[in-house]
């Protein structure tokens, strides 16, 4: 089966795991330049040499076993450690939070900077639109990326998918990046619940990161609604404020302020897991499907595989068209890092 992946984040990645594991030919699109959708990384180049910033999930839980096998994987590869100062069963990519989501791309063919804006259906097969070229013909298409983005493309091919990605809203985070030329005393390497602020980390405080004192400042939803239109350099202004107030300390004047806008950050979410249309070889998958953190969009890849590589062993495995999976080993995820986020 000749499968195209839409999205290279770590959901349409664990479901590339799971086909080309059983055999089948995959080829993934991304709109973005590099690995890691939601766990990125902004490299910046300063007068005091290169900072990474984690400026997307600052961490992960690691809660079901299977997950935690692949975290210990990652780990014997150098790629993740655990950073407790975050929870107990919280995780970091090292040396940077996409290191993990790097490993996973380096065994699959990915082409970047490919914005899929349609998807068609004809004579019984795929193809893709990037920009005006159409790509195909593929025997299934699997749509990994945030609901919003996935309704529109959905829309005209799947009412019953599109109608599970509508019902979904995503919330935004306002990420602010800070880098200092001494460290900043009266305050923890993370904390959360301060102010406007949903988490604050110190990035040199983590494994394997760049010594220079560095900052990572996420605002909560409500905050980053409010400010939603604000430049770069208003939010940084704002939270750089609000650091101090969480520590009641005096900030001094960063050699380095950025922010980033994340619209689609965290999504409401849902129950359903993934979707699956075997009928047609239409799938989707992500962190919206569950709620909304790094494992569950792990999981969602990684069951919505699964179901494909029984649904192409034989088209009647699942009982109806538009099946809801509920996953094959472990059951459904208990709910995870309750009370991070409101
Ligand atoms: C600021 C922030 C803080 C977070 N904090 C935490 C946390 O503390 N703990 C936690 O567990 N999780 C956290 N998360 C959530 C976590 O990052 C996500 O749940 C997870 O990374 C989602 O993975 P995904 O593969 O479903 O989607 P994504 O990582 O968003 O991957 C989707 C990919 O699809 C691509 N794409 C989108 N549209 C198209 C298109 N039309 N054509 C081609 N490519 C396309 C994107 O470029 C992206 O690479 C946070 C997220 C953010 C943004």
């Amino acid at each position: 089966m000749r499968t195209a992946i839409i999205g290279a984040g770590i959901a349409g990645l664990a479901c590339a795991n799971r086909l080309v594991a059983a055999g089948h030919d995959v080829v993934l699109f991304d709109k973005a330049r590099g690995t890691g959708g939601r766990l990125s990384t902004r490299r910046v180049a300063t007068a005091r040499g290169e900072i990474a910033f984690d400026h997307g999930a600052t961490h992960f839980t690691v809660r079901s076993p299977e997950f935690r096998a692949l975290a210990r994987e990652w780990m014997q590869g150098g790629h993740a450690a655990p950073w407790p100062v975050a929870g107990l069963d919280a995780w970091v990519g090292v040396p940077t939070m996409n290191a993990p989501v790097k490993a996973m791309a380096a065994h699959h063919k990915i082409l970047w900077s490919s914005h899929i804006s349609a998807i068609v259906r004809e004579d019984g097969a795929w193809s893709l639109y990037r920009a005006s070229e159409r790509i195909g013909p593929f025997d299934a298409v699997v749509v990994a990326i945030p609901a919003e983005q996935a309704a529109p493309l959905l829309s005209l091919l799947d009412f019953g998918l599109a109608r599970a990605a509508m019902a979904v809203r995503s919330y935004p985070i306002w990420t602010a990046m800070f880098a200092f030329d001494r460290g900043l005393k009266g305050l923890p390497d993370f904390f959360k619940s301060r102010g406007p602020i949903l988490y604050g980390v110190r990035g040199n405080a983590r494994p394997g990161r760049a010594r220079h004192e560095h900052w990572i400042v996420q605002a909560d939803w409500t905050w980053s609604e409010a400010h939603i239109g604000a430049d770069a350099a208003t939010i940084c202004r704002e939270l750089l404020s609000a650091l101090g107030q969480a520590g009641d300390i005096a900030v001094p004047e960063p050699f380095f302020a950025d922010a980033h806008r994340w619209l689609f950050a965290q999504p409401s979410g849902s129950d359903a897991g993934h979707l699956w249309n075997a009928a047609t070889g239409l799938g989707v998958c992500g962190d919206w499907l569950a709620h909304g953190y790094v494992e569950h969009a792990w999981r969602s890849g990684h069951e919505l595989g699964a179901t494909m590589t029984r649904g192409a062993r034989s088209s009647s495995a699942l009982p109806q068209d538009l099946a809801r999976a509920d996953g094959d080993a472990d059951g459904p995820l208990p709910s995870i890092q309750s009370g991070s986020l409101r």
